[in-house]
């Protein structure tokens, strides 16, 4: 990432009004008349050097040389067959275009860097619409994209003029997958409660959950995961049980899926295997923490009985996600926690396990590798 002084440094002044054929070139940011220009690709151009800035740190990095050949005219007296040829290239690299922008824009949402994720969602909806047209189902991941940063940057009118034209695209396409309602749903129940319709963002959940389920199963994490809004809902309301109870769902889902992920990395270390991939990426890690965290913080606010034993299951679930994630002092510390509660409703199911995982972070911490 250039600081503000090397941005400025790799841009140059061009003709402001017009490029060789004598149309207006745009501000990648803010689509007025641009005064700079990328000098790494020269395809792009920008108003002022805070947006080439913006531009840069939220998408233009990772793509500047693949815009080159996207973005080059061809040249005017080649064959058709060559033109054929190139237009398939061009084709080709635009879905790589698109599918890089939704990526870096996902990943910077899951960091909370909303405006951040400004720049790549944007980039993600104008190359889906060159590629599929203006009212293509492709448009709906760009659409809930944008809509998640403005609602992250509580811009909820922006927010919800995306989630709508989602919405339309979606509603005009009767054969649209599963996976894209159960995200549109999502979103819009995220809208929901942003905006205090609690009733409203429960049933958007409640179509979220339902379609989740249906394209990857009902004990999926992605399904759990329309449970943990809801049962967010539930709180704002007040409604306690019903809470406790998908609470409840949402940490069984993750400790089958923690544990099986547990043993095949034992497995594996074993076997001598080295794993050099992590099971989550930093994104992922932290958003699963901040599900479990929350289910023991209210877990823990509820002091009758029959919750210790949950309590105890999801101090279990943190500590073999920092296991997997490599911290292995907060991984001794959720499962120092896990057995104290778990020895005091004795269920040797739990125990047993716990106590393994304590053993193999004691045994990892002193035997230096
Ligand atoms: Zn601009
Ligand atoms: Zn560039």
């Amino acid at each position: 990432m250039p600081s503000k002084h090397q941005a400025s440094r790799e841009t140059s002044t061009i003709n402001p009004l017009a490029n060789s054929k004598g149309v207006k070139r745009l501000c990648e940011v803010c689509q007025k008349a641009a005064h700079l220009q990328c000098t790494k690709c020269c395809v792009t151009f920008y108003c002022d050097t805070e947006h080439q800035r913006a531009d840069w740190v939220g998408i233009h990095e990772r793509i500047c040389q693949l815009l080159v050949p996207i973005r080059t005219p061809p040249p005017l007296y080649s064959l058709l067959s060559d033109r054929d040829a190139r237009r398939a290239q061009t084709l080709l690299k635009q879905e790589q275009l698109i599918e890089i922008s939704r990526e870096v824009a996902q990943s910077k949402l899951s960091e909370g860097k909303y405006q951040e994720a400004l720049p790549a969602a944007r980039l993600s909806l104008r190359c889906a619409m060159d590629v599929y047209g203006p009212s293509a189902v492709q448009l709906v991941p760009a659409y809930l994209l944008l809509g998640e940063a403005n609602m992250g940057l509580g811009s909820l009118p922006q927010a919800e003029e995306y989630l709508s034209q989602a919405e339309w695209t979606v509603m005009k396409k009767p054969d649209c997958g599963q996976a894209v309602r159960h995200q549109l749903h999502r979103s819009l129940g995220r809208l929901h409660t942003a905006k205090g319709n609690l009733e409203a963002a429960l049933l958007s959940f409640a179509n979220d959950v339902y379609y989740a389920s249906e394209e990857y199963g009902l004990h999926s994490t992605v399904t759990c995961s329309g449970y943990f809004l809801m049962a967010n809902v539930f709180v704002k309301q007040g409604k306690m049980p019903i809470a406790h109870s998908l609470y409840s769902e949402v940490a069984s889902t993750w400790h089958s899926h923690l544990t099986k992920q547990f043993e095949s990395h034992t497995d594996d270390a074993h076997k001598s295997i080295v794993s050099s991939e992590a099971p989550f990426d930093k994104a992922q890690q932290a958003e699963v923490e901040h599900m479990l965290t929350t289910i023991l913080d209210a877990g823990e606010k509820d002091s009758r009985q029959e919750d210790t034993a949950q309590t105890a299951l999801v101090a279990h679930c943190l500590a073999m996600l920092w296991y997997l994630g490599g911290d292995r002092l907060k991984a001794l510390g959720f499962g120092s926690r896990a057995l104290q509660l778990s020895k005091l409703e004795p269920n040797h199911n739990l125990t047993e396990p716990i106590q393994d995982l304590l053993q193999l972070v004691q045994k990892r911490t002193h035997t230096p590798q």
